[in-house]
């Protein structure tokens, strides 16, 4: 298989050297060349796969050039069966991500069963294992330089805590992440984890990132490095959910099901899309929004007009306030027939006008084939989600999972099963669900008491040169 950029360059046809990389040369993302192509054969093939087997399957397709028995070894190290680390008892021990009915033909998928209760797990930890593994074979380091409101920050440090060969320095903005977040990720002692809780917002440790990441000879030096949610890898362990969901509801192979995903970077969603162009018979990819609706813009009406970073609202879903969608160019250049000359001028177009406009070209008279219908979902009706699911199927849903379930069933059909996807479970935004249902969130039993544990990390100013300085002294 080969990889291109969305803006060009030729990447060669190493998974391995994009496995580590974000933003490729040219400002662009890697995509594959062209799409695996899989028949109604291959899926009957692949309906009776447990979730590692099917991870494998879908992985091998991308990552030719691993050698076929190391994949598997990590792949079925990622995806043991096991009691799940939130308490979570599995029907099956196969059941990495089981689906449950809420109503006739409305399915949830779990994908909050990992360590940190979100469904970043699912890919980040199985970049934990394969970062570990590229390293040892080129006898290389990486230091992880991360900027983190929650959620990705502590789903990285799971995934990479105690690996050799890698440390994590991720920067949090200090007193301002949640009780339980925070506890999830200070009490994290491994000596290869360094969290560092700059004094300021979000948006001043992402700029500390930056600064730091364009010191270009301290990055080669250091050897920096991200686990973004651009990372292909990510991407493509993403897609493998999609096929098991699909798996565990279509009656028959061939039969159409849609999948509703609440989203902010465009990355989960991006994983559906890629798995339909694969051939699984996906009919709608219904993606929710927040009051931040940049996508639900772009997908209703041809114009995409990324948010200035004062536009974009703290909402209670928070991992979805994005002010742009850093995974939505591998759309975009997918509906430009991957020409990646439209892609670059395009996102030229971005850089000087901050906005394009596709209403009127062939490329948006295409958009109907590729399944995508979108919505948003504001405060009062994640809350009235919440309390709905919690009445009507006994179920307690997250804030984000909430804005999915709330469009998804906007955009049912008769007769097409609807898997929506959880993201998160309840008991990270307690807040919220306080405010919708006046009780506490279930919090599982491994996580009782977690804000006692004790923790570890340092407060700094958001100062590039203090950051560097500290990776300095703590990468010998
Ligand atoms: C990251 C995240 C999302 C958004 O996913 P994208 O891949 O960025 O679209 C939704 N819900 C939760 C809980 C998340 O952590």
């Amino acid at each position: 298989m080969r990889y291109v950029s969305t803006r060009g360059e030729d990447l060669g046809s190493g998974f391995q050297e994009i496995l580590l990389g974000g933003l490729m040369g040219d400002g662009g993302l890697a995509m594959p060349l062209s799409y695996p192509r899989l028949g109604i054969a291959d899926l009957q093939a692949m309906r009776g796969m447990n979730y590692r087997e099917l991870a494998f399957a879908v992985l091998r397709l991308f990552a030719v050039d691993l050698p076929e028995g190391e994949l598997r070894r990590l792949v079925d190290k990622t995806y043991t069966p096991h009691v799940y680390s939130n308490g979570r008892v599995a029907q099956q021990a196969e059941d990495i991500t089981p689906l449950r009915e809420l109503e006739a033909g409305v399915w949830l998928q779990e994908l909050s069963n990992g360590p940190t209760l979100a469904f970043k797990d699912m890919a980040m930890q199985l970049l934990g294992n394969l970062f570990e593994w590229a390293l040892e074979q080129n006898g290389e380091t990486l230091n992880i330089l991360g900027a983190t409101s929650g959620d990705t920050g502590s789903s990285a440090e799971y995934a990479m805590r105690g690996k050799r060969g890698i440390r994590v320095f991720m920067l949090s903005p200090h007193e301002k992440m949640s009780a339980f977040q925070t506890a999830q990720m200070f009490s994290l002692l491994d000596d290869n984890i360094h969290n560092l809780a700059v004094k300021g917002v979000f948006d001043d440790c992402q700029d500390v990132v930056k600064a730091v990441s364009n010191d270009l000879e301290f990055k080669r030096h250091y050897r920096i490095g991200t686990v973004n949610s651009i990372n292909w890898a990510r991407v493509v362990a993403q897609v493998v959910y999609y096929f098991k969901g699909y798996f565990a509801v279509a009656k028959e192979v061939g039969r159409p099901v849609s999948f509703s995903v609440p989203s902010g970077n465009f990355g989960n969603i991006c994983a559906g899309h890629i798995a339909r162009m694969m051939g699984l018979p996906i009919q709608r990819l219904i993606l929710a929004t927040n009051e931040n609706d940049v996508l639900d813009e772009f997908f209703r009406t041809g114009v995409y007009r990324p948010r200035v970073t004062a536009e974009t609202r703290q909402t209670s879903s928070p991992s979805m306030d994005i002010s742009k969608a850093s995974n939505f160019e591998r759309f975009v250049y997918d509906l430009m027939g991957c020409d990646a000359g439209r892609v670059k001028s395009l996102w030229r177009q971005l850089d000087d006008q901050g906005s394009f406009d596709l209403r009127g070209t062939p490329e948006w008279e295409r958009m109907a084939s590729y399944g995508f219908v979108s919505g948003v979902s504001t405060h009062a009706n994640r809350l009235e989600t919440i309390r709905m699911a919690w009445e009507k199927y006994g179920v307690m849903v997250d804030p984000h999972t909430a804005d999915g379930l709330k469009v998804g069933v906007e955009y049912r059909e008769e007769g097409v099963p609807l898997v929506c996807l959880e993201t998160a479970l309840p008991v990270k935004f307690a807040a919220t669900i306080q405010e919708a249902l006046g009780r506490r969130p279930e919090r599982p039993a491994q996580y009782e008491g977690i804000e006692e544990l004790p923790k570890r990390s340092v407060v700094v100013n958001a100062d590039a040169e203090v950051v560097k300085d500290y990776i300095r002294q703590h990468v010998s």
